[in-house]
């Protein structure tokens, strides 16, 4: 199985791509959202603030807030044109160069994202249900790494969150792209703590995380825990922590699940998913899901 973090050396490290501050149109300081972070148990985080005229074109530098027990990475939210529902566009851009230029003359999404890829950027495509992204927006994108299939603050401020609906879009006509939850955080209120990644890595570092992204070396959740993925025989074999629902799901309306009381393993056939991809979904008793990337067989 390709791309799945479960077996490789190193630990889980817990954190969130998504964030913003007072640099932008957060209400708190860089070093108060990375205390609040640090306090709810992250191990590493990106501020993400909007890179747009009116803040400056921010680069938010938390270098200072970096130690042997936490980390950051440098990232930014690109906008630069409109989508096709006339929509500014918005693109998540994490470990960027602080000294990352504003948008050239000229210079569209496609353009500026693919400038920011070039220098070795993680690029998501965010939030795609919260401004009613479409898949043909999506195409024009096919570096991106992931999509936002989780966010947040869009789940609980407009019932937006989910972005799974564009990402098995793009996977059933055979895109390769990771999957990622994030807060989004603006107000480190209602819209925090509750959608991130486990990054499998040797180290705490930005560069073994930012390599751990673009490898797919992650998982996302908004609590659950995904032990292992393997296969077995036949069977797709899940470890997880107490789950009531344990899904798999693939190419088009291809699905199927385990249901119990406190599940920590369920066998999954694998059969209808050989040909293409799937993925596994974690349900506890409260509905908190995990997700773990799309898995290609080949
Ligand atoms: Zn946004
Ligand atoms: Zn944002």
């Amino acid at each position: 199985m390709n791309s799945q973090p479960f077996n490789l050396p190193g630990q889980f490290f817990k954190g969130n791509l998504h964030t913003h501050c007072s640099e932008s149109d957060g209400d708190y300081s860089a070093e108060e959202v990375v205390k609040r972070y640090r306090q709810q148990g992250y191990d590493f985080l990106a501020l993400s603030d909007h890179f747009l005229e009116r803040y400056g074109y921010p680069i938010t530098d938390t270098r200072p807030y970096r130690s042997n027990s936490f980390t950051t990475l440098i990232a930014t939210e690109l906008h630069v044109g409109k989508t096709l529902n006339d929509e500014i566009w918005h693109i998540l851009a994490v470990g960027i160069p602080l000294d990352f230029d504003p948008p050239q003359e000229g210079e569209d999404i496609v353009a500026i994202s693919t400038r920011a890829a070039n220098l070795g950027a993680f690029i998501g495509i965010v939030h795609p249900t919260w401004y009613g992204l479409q898949p043909e927006d999506a195409r024009i994108l096919p570096f991106a790494h992931a999509i936002e299939i989780y966010n947040h603050g869009s789940e609980v401020e407009n019932d937006r969150g989910d972005g799974w609906g564009l990402c098995d879009v793009l996977l059933n006509e055979g895109h390769r792209v990771f999957a990622y939850a994030t807060d989004d955080a603006h107000h480190m209120a209602h819209d925090a703590f509750g959608g991130w990644i486990h990054v499998k890595a040797e180290n705490l570092d930005p560069e073994s995380i930012l390599h751990a992204l673009k490898s797919g070396h992650f998982y996302s959740s908004q609590g659950p825990h995904i032990h292992n993925i393997r296969i077995e025989d036949n069977d797709v074999v899940v470890d997880c922590s107490p789950a009531s629902v344990v899904i798999i799901s693939g190419r088009g309306s291809r699905s199927t699940k385990e249901m119990g009381n406190g599940l920590t393993r369920a066998r999954l056939p694998l059969e209808r998913f050989r040909d293409a991809h799937f993925r596994i979904t974690v349900v506890d008793d409260r509905n908190k899901k995990a997700w773990s990337n799309p898995v290609w067989l080949d």
